[in-house]
């Protein structure tokens, strides 16, 4: 249930093992095989890149880009060339050390500034052991690094309705998502689900990708357009909306007590920090 970057991977991959993976539904299973098979190509190097930052998750300072858009989903969504870029560099950018994306660097960042640590968001876990961490789906490559927390729970779709979380109220210090809300029908009630389960003064932080000069919009009425990887249809990689410049409107109106826009680099890694209000 998110953009992931194995678009180029998987556009070579055989019909006959891009089907199994579509019905797999177990996300550990899908997800050895899909390491496997990137595996299996490893000698295909990826190109050095360059970014003006350390990787906030793991300190690393090595680079590699892959680019992630395909034909129909540009034309799908109607973006331009500059959009594309910085969409390609969002998801294809990665630590060589620990394997984050650029987007996922973008949420480290973000909640480091927001505990105010001056820290790679692996020793996080040593800084705040008993932080209670919600993930909703995997955030990313930040799986790793959550699970050193004894208070980490990953919610993964099918399982768990974003929408209805079986949760209780403020059970929460952080939750966490990324490349997620928009694939939910409604997001406005996801967000309000988030900032339930949050305590007071805890924060949601979560990444979507953001087209920056225009507004959200649905996608209810137009045809089906899928993230992942070229030819994908599962029911969970449908873009159910597409969001922009407003973001922070939708963030509010679920609820939030404020909505921070924080930028790793704009604006292709930009993640928002929704702080959940002490009155509810
Ligand atoms: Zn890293």
């Amino acid at each position: 249930m998110m953009v992931t970057t194995m678009s180029s991977q998987r556009r070579a991959m055989p019909a006959r093992v891009r089907g199994a993976l579509t019905h797999l539904r177990d996300r550990d299973t899908r997800d050895a095989l899909r390491s496997a098979l990137t595996a299996a190509r490893a000698n295909r190097r990826r190109p050095v890149a360059a970014a003006p930052f350390r990787c906030p998750c793991c300190s690393g300072d090595t680079f590699e880009t892959i680019r992630v858009l395909w034909p129909e989903l540009i034309e799908a969504w109607n973006v331009g060339p500059a959009e594309v870029d910085y969409i390609n560099r969002g998801q294809g950018l990665t630590c060589a050390t620990c394997g984050s994306r650029l987007r996922s660097m973008a949420l480290a960042h973000a909640v480091m500034a927001k505990l105010n640590l001056g820290l790679p968001f692996s020793a996080l876990s040593l800084r705040h052991p008993l932080l209670r961490i919600l993930e909703v789906n995997r955030a990313g490559e930040l799986t790793q690094f959550l699970r050193a927390f004894s208070g980490h729970v990953l919610a993964e779709y099918p399982a768990v309705d974003m929408m209805r979380l079986p949760y209780d109220d403020q059970s929460f210090d952080v939750v966490l998502h990324s490349d997620t809300l928009e694939h939910v029908p409604d997001p406005r009630r996801a967000m309000c689900e988030c900032l339930r389960v949050t305590r007071p003064h805890g924060f949601v932080a979560f990444t979507t990708p953001i087209i920056h000069g225009r507004l959200t919009r649905s996608r209810l009425g137009l045809p089906d357009s899928f993230h992942g990887y070229e030819g994908a249809v599962e029911p969970d990689l449908r873009v159910e909306t597409e969001f922009g410049a407003d973001l922070w409107a939708e963030v509010l109106a679920a609820g939030a007590a404020s909505c921070e826009f924080v930028s790793l680099e704009f604006p292709a890694g930009v993640a928002v920090v929704a702080e959940a209000t002490s009155a509810r």
